[in-house]
């Protein structure tokens, strides 16, 4: 994917935005976050000094977003770190079910369902959670063992699995509620393997809805709402992609008439984190683009363990913060999924098609340049969220006192190798002529 690397790195880009970046797009970043480049030195003894060999003044690049109210550190003296606690197992990826037997390989037996059912495709099975967090949760569950290959057309058929799912609960609580009340805050989370979370190897997704929000996303509506109050009224998503769009992160995938975003983030929550911003759960480029950063992470840089998050999901129509016709509400409780409808779920909206994606570059996109952002973007628009979870064979924990209460992180793969990733991945995946794929320059906002 040809695209001209404006920074090297994170380094480069905490030490020279403000000088490399127009004018308006510093404003905007410094709306958003927090930038430092510190030093730190360290007085260190003949032995420890020659058995880890770590300079002794440290460059400390710290970015804080003020919206998301997260921080991330990067030093790459801590690469350098020693690690005690690794595992006797050389990759942490034996399968627990084999020999076994695996239940969610039979969810029919082994695992229980809605008081209104179960929904089903091609691709995926809903379920009810055993182990229920809150008062409706369920299971989207891959009918696919293998928690590290599903193609676009699985995972998306897990989505069209959640959405259903969200759906029907919804409209089963306002018929018959219960001390929950009306259950209308959604989550829709994505666990892989032991350490990030998962009680089981086989793929499954987790859907939750319940009477009160939950705190993140209510946290996130709210500094989204004050960033508004910010002099002419800004659009907090519009500006996020604005500022990774002036850092040259941002990929826009292109379906149709549809485009979604899928960007590294600069202020990770946690290592590798890409984030997607779409329209609505089912739109064909939000699943494309959601499907290209996983991707990217497991083949290209290794991932194994990780979580995926979606916020930003509403039922009742107009979830996609008016973008204008796409989502399908069916009235209070409708839910806003491109090509879905409550009472004819079905799979028909889904391509069987090979990945068909075409590349191009901003200067030879035939569509979108100079248009503007989407109606959708300057609303709430659905947000994924990707998290690696560190490696499997290492025993310790990569959440620690750091991230539990200081709500701050350590960065390790740096933005511009994730986005790199991305690209080989685009590159090595997706040839043809569906959809296409550009990097996203700020005057296309
Ligand atoms: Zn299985």
């Amino acid at each position: 994917m040809t695209k001209k690397r404006v920074f090297a790195n994170i380094f480069d880009f905490a030490t020279n935005w403000s000088t490399r970046l127009q004018p308006a797009e510093a404003e905007v970043l410094q709306r958003i976050l927090d930038i430092r480049v510190v030093d730190a030195r360290v007085v260190q003894g003949q032995e420890l000094s020659d058995r880890y060999n770590i300079c002794p003044d440290q460059e400390i690049v710290t970015i804080s977003n003020r919206v998301f109210l997260e921080q991330v550190f990067y030093n790459k003296q801590r690469h350098l770190k020693p690690q005690n606690f690794k595992s006797d197992n050389d990759d942490g990826l034996d399968d627990p079910t084999v020999g076994k037997g695996c239940d969610f390989c039979d969810p029919q037996t082994w695992t229980a369902s809605e008081t209104w059912g179960r929904y089903e495709n091609e691709y995926a099975v809903s379920a009810s959670n055993l182990f229920k967090y809150c008062s409706r949760h369920g299971l989207v569950i891959l009918k696919s063992h293998d928690p590290f290959k599903f193609s676009h057309e699985q995972f998306r058929g897990m989505l069209d699995c959640a959405g259903t799912w969200f759906e029907r609960t919804a409209l089963e609580a306002e018929s018959s509620p219960s001390a929950d009340g009306l259950v209308s805050h959604p989550l829709l989370i994505w666990n892989t393997l032991h350490r990030a979370g998962a009680s089981q190897w086989h793929p499954h997704m987790q859907t939750m809805l319940q009477g009160v929000p939950f705190p993140t996303q209510e946290k996130i509506d709210a500094m989204v709402m004050r960033y508004a109050f910010h002099p002419g009224a800004p659009s907090f998503y519009r500006d996020l992609t604005l500022v990774h769009a002036a850092a040259s992160l941002v990929r826009e995938i292109r379906v149709g008439d549809q485009v979604a975003y899928l960007f590294p983030s600069l202020c990770l929550y946690k290592d590798m984190e890409v984030q997607v911003l779409g329209q609505a759960l089912l739109c064909p480029a939000f699943t494309r683009a959601l499907h290209l950063g996983l991707r990217a992470l497991i083949e290209e840089l290794g991932s194994r363990t990780y979580n995926v998050g979606i916020l930003n999901l509403s039922l009742g129509g107009g979830g996609g913060g008016g973008g204008g016709g796409d989502g399908i509400g069916i009235g209070a409780l409708g839910w806003t999924a491109m090509g879905q409808n409550a009472q004819t779920s079905s799979m028909s909206s889904v391509t069987t098609s090979p990945p068909n994606i075409r590349l191009t570059t901003a200067t030879t996109a035939s569509t979108g340049a100079g248009q503007g952002a989407p109606a959708w973007l300057l609303g709430r628009p659905v947000l994924a969220r990707i998290f690696n979870r560190g490696k499997v064979s290492v025993k310790s924990a990569d959440m620690a006192g750091l991230e539990v209460m200081g709500g701050s992180s350590t960065g390790h793969c740096d933005p511009y190798d994730v986005v790199q990733a991305i690209d080989d991945t685009v590159d090595r995946l997706f040839t043809s002529t569906e959809a296409t794929i550009r990097v996203l320059t700020p005057d296309n906002l």
